[in-house]
């Protein structure tokens, strides 16, 4: 039983109306209105006791109430909204000194200096009693995680308290590619990228029916921990550069994903050596390689970005672009001697 209770409040939908809070569906504004399920969502998080949380987007406030319940020391809150602020100040003035809001952009906002000092753990400690919980909208909560798995690998942002944890809802099909195994069909970049720094577990599904109004998709849980040790010792952009050209042809066989790391002119050379290097089979997927195959593959990539300087900053997408001007520059010269 925890020892902190809010006291009686306006209910969130007497919120909603009390502050006419409509949500903006151009904003992927759905809320969550079902006590059940917020606590289920709010319980991933394990226990709250004297933590340090941050709620990334918490609008009318459903989620940040039991939180709040929890009995946390500490709740931070970033919400974009202007509208949602003063129904969010009347439960910091609900919870004396326990919440400080932060009217602004979590995209921007600099978590590094949200929580006391104090809180730091060593990396291969136990992770800190500091969470971040949030059920933001779609658009954001995907650019968001590749920004704090970056954070994961950096050990900065969120992470210099130490391996920071997450409960954060994403869009079912979102949360299965970021929790998807070897072979399995939803297996991605995301698959990967998340993966090789954190523990992923897609802890449930939401029915898009259960939000106010209702979303045209499923919503899930996920939690992340940042592994200690992560899978693949490379440079995030290294590992994100590899990963993404890997998947590029999703259908084809890995080495033509390898393939377009390197110049043109030494194209087939090179992704052989790379994968000859990597000790990974041509002719498997990308959905089939394992995140010891992309470990190899990283390994592999930076020796030879280590022995070719320029390798690293070669661009495919800029060569096929510098290629097309090239062809209709020549063809405009063409015609203007026909002329
Ligand atoms: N957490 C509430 C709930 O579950 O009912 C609201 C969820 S609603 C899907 C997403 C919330 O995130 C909205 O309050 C929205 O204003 C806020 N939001 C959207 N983008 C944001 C951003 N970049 N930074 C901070 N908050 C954001």
């Amino acid at each position: 039983m925890s020892a902190f209770r809010l006291p009686p409040l306006p209910t969130v939908r007497e919120i909603i109306k009390l502050f006419n809070l409509r949500a903006q569906k151009q904003l992927s504004q759905n809320f969550l209105l079902d006590l059940r399920l917020i606590d289920k969502i709010v319980r991933q998080a394990g226990k709250l006791k004297d933590a340090h949380v941050c709620e990334v987007g918490p609008g009318p406030g459903g989620i940040t109430r039991t939180i709040l319940n929890a009995d946390v020391a500490q709740l931070l809150l970033v919400e974009k909204d202007t509208r949602f602020i003063p129904g969010l100040k009347m439960l910091s003035e609900a919870a004396p000194g326990k919440v400080h809001i932060v009217h602004g952009d979590v995209l921007t906002y600099k978590m590094e200096r949200a929580f006391p000092k104090h809180l730091q753990k060593k990396w291969e400690d136990d992770p800190p009693n500091v969470h971040i919980i949030g059920n933001l909208p779609f658009s954001v909560s995907t650019p968001l995680i590749i920004r704090w798995l970056e954070n994961v690998s950096n050990r900065d942002g969120p992470f210099v308290y130490g391996r920071t944890q997450m409960t954060l809802t994403f869009q079912k099909e979102v949360a299965e590619r970021l929790s998807a195994t070897t072979g399995s069909k939803q297996r991605s970049r995301l698959s990967i990228m998340s993966q090789y720094l954190c523990t992923v577990q897609n802890r449930f599904t939401i029915p898009g029916q259960a939000f106010v109004p209702k979303p045209e998709v499923d919503v899930s849980v996920v939690h992340f921990t940042p592994l200690v040790q992560p899978k693949i010792q490379q440079p995030f952009k290294l590992v994100e550069k590899v990963v993404k050209s890997v998947f590029q042809f999703r259908r084809k066989y890995c080495c033509r994903g390898v393939e377009i790391l390197f110049p043109e002119a030494e194209r087939l050379e090179k992704s052989e050596q790379m994968l000859m290097l990597a000790d990974v089979d041509p002719t498997l997927r990308p959905a089939q390689l394992s995140i010891l195959h992309f470990k190899n593959l990283c390994d592999a990539y930076r020796k030879m970005c280590d022995e070719d300087t320029n390798l690293f900053s070669y661009n495919y997408r800029e060569e096929l672009k510098e290629k097309k001007r090239t062809r209709k520059k020549g063809h405009w010269e063409q015609s203007e001697q026909e002329d």
